[in-house]
């Protein structure tokens, strides 16, 4: 098992993606779900030849995260990588109905939607909400063929997810566009440069510029924590916007049935920001992570947030635009927008890229615990993440979240020693 994902899995780096799987040609992969609901590798010792080939294409390989964060460690501004040679742009759809619907200004849709109208692309691989109770995962992969599907699958999907499948349906001379964390664009674009399987497919890549991601079980202890019903079938959408929002920083978090509302809560009062801000069940592989902006997609897109937020409630997208061609294309799809100079992006929402690419370095050559970590904040959210998931596996919903608050205080005072 020397070359195997399995090396990943026990690192706990695994992100879910299913590229593994993708590339084995010995049918020696399966994803199956772990105790916390995460969606894992595991090799069939008996198939596996040991070819390595898993390895090679896994994005989150330990080895290639510290040679990220290397070389991150010897920029002057490492939280600004990604932002190079680049044009910038805020963006939004001028059909608000649509927009309401999108994480953002809807600019991901409205592009995607219209490189499928110019028949400039076969297939949008993107990610959708499934019907699930607690305990079930509650977003997937999926493969888009028409602009009524690209308009429909919208906003943020909080939850890493398994794109394997969706990777075995595409075929050689087409041409897709596929968005995904920083981390699985890093994955596909390794394929499409290096993998012969690969090389005569074309796949547009957009990165949705990421703070972190979580497991399925944050939308399930979200639902307990303002006393949902779990009887019937539900989906989530932790992104929903409304007209009566007084700026889009106060986004809802939208759970429904196929009959009813179950809630439509500001995220302030649904409990989300606490969790998703303190990185409550949070994929343990983005503590590690050295990639904020999604430096090797050919577009990146993130919320506008700061002042943009406040002047435009319904929300704007703000776009890394790194390939020509997608420039272009950008100009023609329709949506409004202004550019930006690097002054405004070179540090915006700077805490983040700083904690993800600027403290790289240290969450693998120094203790967690190290000064360094625990002044990065790396300390808490390595804490919080690993006590949520166990608390709430092995003792409830109840007693998870009042020893979180007390946990979180405590990690909270120890960035302070
Ligand atoms: C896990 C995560 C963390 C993020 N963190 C930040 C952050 O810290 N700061 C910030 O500014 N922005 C962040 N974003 C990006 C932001 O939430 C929006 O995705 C982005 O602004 C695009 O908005 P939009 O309205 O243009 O996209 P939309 O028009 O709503 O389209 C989004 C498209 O992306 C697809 N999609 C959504 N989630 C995923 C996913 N996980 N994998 C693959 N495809 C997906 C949808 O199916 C849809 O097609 C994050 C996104 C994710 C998924
Ligand atoms: S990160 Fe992706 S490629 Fe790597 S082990 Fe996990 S599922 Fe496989
Ligand atoms: S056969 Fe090769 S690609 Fe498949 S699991 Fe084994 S090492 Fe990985
Ligand atoms: S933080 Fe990094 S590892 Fe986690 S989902 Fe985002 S890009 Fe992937």
């Amino acid at each position: 098992m020397a070359y195997t994902v399995e090396k990943t899995v026990k690192n706990d780096l695994c992100i879910n993606c299913g590229i593994c799987k993708t590339v084995c040609k010995f049918d020696a992969i399966k994803m199956i779900r772990n105790e916390y609901g995460e969606v894992n590798p595991v090799i069939d010792i008996e198939k596996c030849k040991n070819c390595g080939q898993c390895l090679k294409y896994c994005p989150q390989e330990k080895e290639k995260l510290i040679s990220i964060a290397k070389d991150l460690s010897k920029m002057e501004f490492p939280h600004r990588h990604g932002l190079e040679d680049s044009k910038y742009y805020l963006a939004w759809d001028k059909n608000t109905s649509q927009r309401l619907k999108c994480c953002s200004g809807g600019a991901v849709t409205k592009l995607a939607s219209y490189l499928m109208s110019q028949g400039k692309i076969d297939g949008m691989i993107h990610t959708q909400r499934l019907w699930g109770k607690r305990g079930d995962l509650h977003y997937g992969t999926r493969f888009s063929t028409s602009i009524e599907e690209i308009n429909e699958n919208v906003s943020s999907t909080y939850q890493a997810v398994d794109f394997s499948e969706v990777l075995s349906k595409l075929e050689k001379g087409k041409t897709y566009f596929m968005t995904g964390t920083p981390c699985v664009i890093r994955g596909i674009k390794n394929l499409l440069n290096s993998n012969k399987d690969f090389s005569e497919i074309k796949i547009i890549t957009c990165a949705l510029i990421c703070s972190h991601n979580v497991n399925s079980t944050f939308a399930d202890f979200l639902t307990e924590a303002n006393k949902l019903s779990d009887n019937d079938l539900w989906q989530v959408d932790m992104r929903a916007k409304d007209e009566t929002m007084p700026d889009a920083n106060n986004f809802k978090n939208y759970v429904y049935t196929k009959e009813e509302t179950l809630m439509n809560k500001n995220r302030f009062q649904s409990g989300w920001t606490q969790f998703w801000r303190f990185y409550y069940f949070a994929m343990h592989s983005c503590l590690y992570c050295p990639d904020f902006w999604g430096a090797d997609a050919d577009i990146s897109v993130k919320d506008a947030w700061g002042k943009w937020a406040s002047e435009d409630a319904k929300g704007q997208s703000i776009l890394v635009i790194r390939n020509n061609e997608v420039l272009n294309d950008f100009f023609n799809c329709g949506l409004e927008y202004e550019e930006l100079d690097y002054e405004t992006m070179k540090d915006h929402q700077k805490p983040t890229p700083v904690y993800k690419q600027t403290n790289a370095i240290y969450k693998f050559t120094q203790k967690p615990y190290s000064n360094k970590n625990r002044k990065s904040r790396f300390l808490r959210y390595y804490i919080n993440s690993r006590c949520s998931k166990f608390l709430y596996k092995h003792f409830g919903f109840k007693v998870t979240y009042l020893i979180m608050k007390t946990i979180n205080a405590v990690t909270w005072l120890l960035e302070k020693i």
